[in-house]
This record gives structure tokens, C-alpha cells and sequence, in this order.
């Protein structure tokens, strides 16, 4: 189910720590922390996979269960126009960490994304979009 050195597995396991915002079974919802929006958050499953198809189809649905919801949520307590759903699958499509991950990223009009992996947020900030989110659950 777990991959040795695999960032997302350590997370799911505990070995790594995270801004956690959900978890079920199947799942693991916490802050990305190089957001490319305020509010950004990864769904990723508890099953280890590289890629959308090396999950089995339980995990392929949970994520994307989690991922309407969690949307909305954070949709809401954040007062969000919009939300883009994103996830990437090898090198070449822009991948980063090859344990599947589905993008929540809270939109607003005419905010422009930041850059794909790149800059670390404030934790101080992270944590409080994170309260903010988790009220709404
Ligand atoms: P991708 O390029 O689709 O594989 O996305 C990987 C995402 O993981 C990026 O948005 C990174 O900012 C994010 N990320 C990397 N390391 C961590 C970490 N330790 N905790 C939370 N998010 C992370
Ligand atoms: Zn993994």
C-alpha cells in the first residue's frame, strides 16, 4: 500500500508532518505548501500509485469524492469565485511527487496563479486558511 521514500506515503504515515485538513479510509486532505493560490490544498490516496492509473478505481473515486467536497468547502469559507481541480501525471505533464495527488486551488477573478512548486508559504498563514477551511467541514 506504501512506497519506501515516497513524500506523500511518509506524510500519510505520519513520518513527515503536514497542515492536515481531512482524512477518511481512503484518503489524506492536507495544505500544499508552495500553494499556487491561497487555499490550495492536495487530496491524495492513502494507496500508493505514481500515476491516475496505478490506483485502483476505489482510490480514483475517493479522491475525487473528497475533492467535490473539499472544493465547495473551501469554496465557501473562503469566499472563492471558483476552484480548479488539477492533477498531473509524469514528468512531462508538469509532475513534481509521484504519489497520485488531486489540486484544489481557490480562485479569484482576476488573480492570476503562482508558480507551479516553487515558493514556500508563511506556516502562520497556511495554518490559518487551514482553520478557516476545517470551520466549514
Ligand atoms: P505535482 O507537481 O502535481 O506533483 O505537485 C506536487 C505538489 O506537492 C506541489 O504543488 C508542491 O508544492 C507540493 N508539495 C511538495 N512537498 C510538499 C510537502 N512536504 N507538503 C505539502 N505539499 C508539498
Ligand atoms: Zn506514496
Amino acid at each position: 500500500m506504501t512506497a519506501p521514500d515516497c513524500l506523500f506515503c511518509k506524510i500519510i504515515q505520519g513520518q513527515i508532518p503536514c497542515i492536515r485538513i481531512f482524512e477518511d479510509d481512503a484518503t489524506l486532505v492536507f495544505m500544499d505548501i508552495m500553494p499556487q493560490s491561497d487555499g490550495h490544498m492536495l487530496v491524495v490516496p492513502k494507496q500508493h500509485g505514481a500515476n491516475i492509473w496505478d490506483i485502483d478505481q476505489p482510490s480514483a473515486m475517493a479522491i475525487m469524492t473528497v475533492g467535490q467536497r473539499l472544493s465547495l468547502v473551501a469554496k465557501n469559507a473562503l469566499q472563492a469565485a471558483g476552484v480548479s481541480l488539477m492533477q498531473l501525471n509524469g514528468a512531462a505533464a508538469g509532475q513534481t511527487v509521484f504519489h497520485v495527488h488531486l489540486h484544489i486551488i481557490p480562485r479569484w477573478a482576476g488573480s492570476d496563479l503562482r508558480m507551479h512548486a516553487r515558493e514556500q508559504a508563511d506556516r502562520i498563514k497556511l495554518v490559518a486558511i487551514a482553520e478557516k477551511i476545517k470551520a466549514g467541514l
